[in-house]
């Protein structure tokens, strides 16, 4: 392990991001190992990015293959790479998708899917959905739950947006009106708490949005990309969105995010519709290709449907009370503020991670997390008691 050099001179970052006390210098599969020598399991995943965990050998080699053939070209140039990047994201989603726009953020993406609803419905309201989150751009945190309160930092918001209560199904007719443009909304919250919203609920904004004409958005920037153990959660529903918006395990730690579209979607496109510098560029496309190719021929879906049913059965205990989310976006609902158990945790060497429910510690491991690592959850769990 390369022990990176201390300094004392201070790091001229922005401080906006609280720390935890955890100095990580490198990290192998599911372990993350600091400079004071410790290894704590990592089963937060760098906020749902690390799918694969860390130096999977398939992503690292793919990484380093077209950094040496092809380290960048624009949009402008056709390549082979961002052609088969796209193939394969349709393919992996097994969902009537036919376009692919790749950019560099799940904001990003975001913004892109609203501007093409916009322009396709030539209407301007939005709904979204109570403890949404869906990215800190003027857009994005426009829809995004209690911003305004908590960040927001513009002086007003780009367009008019109404918000749905989650899970209630006479509010979706009061919200969705003829007026909406899109509904977008994350089919498993990620930032609310793990929260899977209900079949019905989904179902429901679904039909809204046939009657209506508005288009529905899957905000799948957390969910998707096999974290709840289906290629994205509009399949586990059983729906059809015109738009899912992915990022964060897409390129297992290379930025990158996708905007999925339907052929009706895909039909408003035209030149310079949308563009990007970066996004589409050669070594994300290899990256999403190897974490598709890993996903796929290590049978990694099975695994995290597995293992989650795991953690469900086997790590009700002591603190923990009850489970919400699915697959590997699991909500463990604590009985005292998730934050200290957070802390307790990463003292016997687990990260785990909080939400925007005090009461909801966030686990987003690797797909690759083993049995044995939720025995030393369990085991934690048991040691730190009710
Ligand atoms: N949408 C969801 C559901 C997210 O969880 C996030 C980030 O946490 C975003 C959008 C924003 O993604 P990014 O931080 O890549 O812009």
């Amino acid at each position: 392990m390369n022990a990176e050099p201390t300094s004392a001179l201070p790091d001229f970052l922005a401080p906006v991001f609280a720390q935890y006390p955890l100095p990580v210098v490198s990290a192998d599969g599911v372990w993350l190992a600091t400079r004071d020598g410790r290894r704590v399991l990592d089963l937060y995943g760098g906020h749902a990015v690390a799918a694969l965990g860390y130096g999977h050998p398939g992503w690292t080699l793919a990484l380093r293959t077209q950094a040496q053939r092809l380290s960048f070209q624009s949009n402008a140039v056709p390549l082979e790479v961002r052609t088969r990047a796209a193939q394969r994201l349709i393919r992996f989603s097994a969902l009537d998708f036919n376009s692919v726009f790749f950019v560099n953020s799940g904001a990003e993406a975001n913004e892109n899917a609203l501007k093409m609803a916009f322009n396709l419905t030539h209407r301007s309201q939005v709904a979204a959905v109570q403890h949404s989150f869906h990215g800190r751009t003027a857009a994005t945190g426009a829809i995004t739950w209690g911003a305004a309160a908590k960040w927001y930092g513009y002086p007003r918001t780009p367009f008019d947006v109404a918000f749905i209560a989650r899970d209630d199904l006479e509010d979706v007719a009061r919200q969705v009106t003829p007026a909406t443009a899109a509904v977008i909304v994350e089919p498993v919250q990620g930032v609310g708490g793990a929260y899977d919203l209900r079949k019905d609920f989904l179902q429901a904004l679904h039909e809204r949005c046939r009657e209506v004409g508005a288009l529905l958005i899957f905000d799948e920037v957390q969910c998707g990309m096999g974290r709840t153990g289906a290629p994205f959660a509009a399949s586990l529903y059983g729906i059809q969105p015109d738009m899912i918006t992915t990022a964060k395990a897409l390129g297992n730690g290379f930025p990158c995010a996708a905007l999925l579209m339907t052929p009706r979607v895909a039909a408003a496109l035209k030149l310079d519709a949308l563009g990007t510098t970066f996004g589409g560029g050669p070594m994300a496309c290899a990256c999403i290709e190897a974490v598709i190719q890993a996903i796929e021929s290590e049978d990694l879906l099975a695994q995290v449907r597995r293992v989650s049913t795991l953690i469900r059965s086997r790590c009700l205990v002591g603190p923990v009370i009850a489970a919400q989310g699915a697959g590997f976006l699991l909500g463990l609902r604590t009985a005292r503020p998730a934050k200290e158990v957070h802390a307790a945790l990463l003292e016997r060497d687990i990260l785990a991670g909080t939400s925007g429910d005090p009461a909801i510690l966030r686990l987003l491991p690797p797909f690759i997390l083993e049995d044995e690592h939720v025995d030393l959850l369990r085991r934690a769990l048991l040691d730190i008691g009710s």
